[in-house]
Order: structure tokens, then C-alpha cells, then sequence
């Protein structure tokens, strides 16, 4: 890269920096048309006949990505489910596939019913353990190795660099849940993974008000042309209006997830000597286990996202998610608002979750009123 080259943060904020051709309008319009005139020699020279297909404002958004993650092309889907299970559906029956024990839950409960049902073998592996992932995959057979880092909810990291090492030899591609780490903090195509996934709901789109996924390939390659078909007939599209408030909330990517992570990292360091809280799972914090690869592979923040188990087991943890005035109980993360969340209820009996943890999406608020706003809610919790 040369100086004069605009930086990842400089194009997303400019949205890549494209201009209407025909109205020279900043912000983009909204392509609603579902379909597309032919030719009169019946061809389509413009590339697009149907929306399933083609929808003309998916172009900037996923040209944008594909920047921001340095790969060769994206796709948008009408939700990160949407996009990661498309990744399953291109594999055939029989297959093997490696996914980790701890991730988003709704995605390993799929992975271990319907995928299991529809023909997939699937082994669940300690992700966090190079030596687990080797010893999960079967040369030859495995055909996906699915990582998320950090994972949801223990933030527990997988080295990408050792993942894909394994995967490749054994003749799998490595995929990536990138959500929480966002292509601001780690790039995993940079580690040699050949896709990455995105609840776009989540960070890229930063306001709670669309649900959206997105897949990012390393290769334009035969295996990327069966998920552009699974997208098409599946159906599992974004819709036009969704797709230009996400490119709206990545413009503002780059300072949004700045701010997220450096609330996250001081919410984590005020509550760390917090009396009521008997452990805080965050990477930024020197004492968690994945925090030396976690500094390797994600750049300027460890990620809005963290958990607290708290003194006094599970019905402590629902009191003190009652008490909060600021944070807002909910699902969901990455957006401007923070979160609280008692996971354990979500995720259901199977959970790896410890039932006094709560999971915290840390947002853009003032770090100070965060900080207060659970300090209290922890104490008034505690004194019954
Ligand atoms: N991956 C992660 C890490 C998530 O947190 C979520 C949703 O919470 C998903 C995938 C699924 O995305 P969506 O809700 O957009 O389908």
C-alpha cells in the first residue's frame, strides 16, 4: 500500500467513496425493482434479471466488505443464520463438518438437528485447543472446520493461524463466525481462512434496526459459486431498504467498534475488583485464557463483547440484569446501545453457559455511566 492509498476505515466511512452515476447522489438510491427488462435479442446485458439473484443495492455494501475483509467477493442473506447455515447446505450428505462447543447457540442446535438429520456428521471440538481441532478433523472427510472468535458467550479465542493450518491439511476449509470480532479487529482471510461469516444484524449494521448476514470468500472458487446458487435458490435474501441501512451503519464501522471496545476494557477492568462479580470473561484482560493470541490476531481492541458470573448464582444474575437503569436487557449485540443479557435463559438446558453469567455488548454510551449503572445494580442486587 502505497501513502496515498485511502485507509479500510477512510473507505468505509465513505462508503468505498462511490457517487450515483446519474444523480451524482453521496448516499446511494434504493434499488426496489424485483425484476429486470431483456434485451430485445431476449439477452441481459445488464447482468440482472430477477431480485433473488441480483438486486443492484447489494453492490456497494458487499463491495464494501470484501474490502474491509480483503477477500474476493461477499454475499449478503437476510440474516447471519441465513448466511452460516447456506455454508452447511453446499456440502453434501455424509459429509464431515468440525464446529466448536462453544458458539452461538442457535447455530450448533441447528448443526446437531437438522444438519445432523439432513445426512452432515458433525463432531463438536474445543475450539480454544489446537491439539482438539487436530484430533476432531478426519483427513479426507472433513469438508468444514467452523471456528468463532471471540465465541459467544465465554469469548474464548481460536488461534486462526493453527485452525487453518489443520483444516488445509486434512482438506477442509476453515470458516469463520467473525460477529464479534468485526473486520476492524482481526481479518481472518489474512490467516489463510476461506470464509467469513457475519451477522451483519450485529456490528456492521450497529443499530438494532435490521437483521442481516454476510459471507466473505478467500477464493472465487467452485465451492463460492454452489453458495451463490444456494443463495439463489433458497431464497434467504436481504431486502433493498435492509441493505442500505446496512451500508449506512458501515460507514460508521471504524469508530463505532473503536468506542465498543474501549468501554468493554475498562467496563472489564472496573468490574474485575467488583465484590459481587466472581469472574469477568473478557480477552482484553491479561488473566483470560485466549488473551496472548487474541493481542496476535485482533488490532486496536479485544472486542465489545464480555460476561460476568455473579456472586450468588443464577437468581443473583437475573437480580442484578433487573436493577440496571442504563443498560438495556436484551438479546442481541454490537450496537450503539449496551446490552445485557442472562444467557443461560436463552440458550436452554444444553448450554455450556454457567447459569450466573450474564453477557454484556458493551456500546458507544459514556464508559463512566456504564460503569456506575452496574456498580449499583450489582451492590442493590446483593442487599436483597
Ligand atoms: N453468529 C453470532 C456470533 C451471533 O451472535 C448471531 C446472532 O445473535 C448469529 C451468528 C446469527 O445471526 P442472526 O441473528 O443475524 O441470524
Amino acid at each position: 500500500m502505497t501513502r496515498t492509498d485511502p485507509t479500510r476505515a477512510t473507505l468505509a466511512a465513505q462508503g468505498l467513496g462511490r457517487v450515483d452515476g446519474s444523480t451524482r447522489a453521496i448516499s446511494p438510491p434504493i434499488h426496489l425493482s424485483s425484476t429486470f427488462e431483456r434485451d430485445p435479442d431476449n439477452q441481459y446485458r445488464s447482468g440482472r434479471a430477477y431480485i433473488r439473484a441480483d438486486n443492484p443495492s447489494f453492490d456497494q455494501p458487499e463491495a464494501l466488505l470484501t474490502v474491509l475483509e480483503g477477500g474476493a467477493g461477499s454475499m449478503l442473506f437476510s440474516s447471519g443464520m441465513a448466511a452460516a447455515t447456506a455454508v452447511f447446505q453446499a456440502l453434501s450428505p455424509g459429509d464431515h463438518v468440525v464446529a466448536p462447543k462453544v458458539m452461538y447457540w442457535s447455530l450448533r442446535d441447528w448443526l446437531l438437528g437438522f444438519a445432523r438429520n439432513w445426512g452432515l456428521d458433525v463432531t463438536i471440538a474445543d475450539m480454544t485447543d489446537t491439539g482438539a481441532i487436530g484430533r476432531a478433523v478426519r483427513p479426507g472427510k472433513t469438508k468444514v472446520v467452523w471456528a468463532e472468535t471471540p465465541a459467544n458467550p465465554l469469548w474464548g479465542i481460536t488461534d486462526l493461524a493453527a485452525a487453518v493450518e489443520i483444516a488445509h491439511q486434512a482438506g477442509a476449509r476453515l470458516a469463520v463466525d467473525s460477529t464479534v470480532a468485526t473486520p476492524v479487529l482481526t481479518q481472518p482471510i489474512d490467516f489463510g481462512a476461506d470464509i467469513v461469516m457475519h451477522s451483519a444484524t450485529k456490528y456492521l449494521n450497529g443499530h438494532s434496526d435490521i437483521a442481516a448476514g454476510a459471507l466473505v470468500t478467500r477464493t472465487d472458487d467452485e465451492f463460492w459459486q454452489r453458495l451463490k446458487t444456494a443463495r439463489k435458490q433458497l431464497g434467504g435474501v436481504l431486502g433493498s431498504f435492509e441493505a442500505w441501512l446496512l451500508l449506512r451503519g458501515m460507514r460508521t464501522l471504524f469508530p463505532r467498534v473503536r468506542l465498543a471496545c474501549a468501554n468493554a476494557q475498562r467496563i472489564a477492568e472496573s468490574l474485575q475488583s467488583n465484590p459481587h462479580v466472581v469472574q469477568v470473561l473478557y480477552p482484553g484482560l491479561p488473566g483470560c485464557p485466549g488473551h496472548a493470541i487474541a493481542a496476535k490476531q485482533m488490532k486496536g481492541g479485544f472486542g465489545g463483547m464480555l460476561s460476568i458470573r455473579v456472586k450468588g448464582g443464577e437468581a443473583a444474575a437475573v437480580g442484578t440484569a433487573a436493577n440496571v437503569r442504563i443498560w438495556k436487557r436484551a438479546t442481541s449485540l454490537g450496537s450503539t446501545e449496551s446490552l445485557i443479557e442472562h444467557r443461560a435463559s436463552v440458550e436452554g438446558p444444553d448450554t455450556p453457559c454457567p447459569p450466573d453469567l450474564l453477557r454484556l455488548s458493551a456500546g458507544i454510551e459514556d464508559a463512566d455511566d456504564l460503569i456506575d449503572d452496574l456498580a449499583a445494580a450489582l451492590a442493590a442486587q446483593s442487599r436483597g
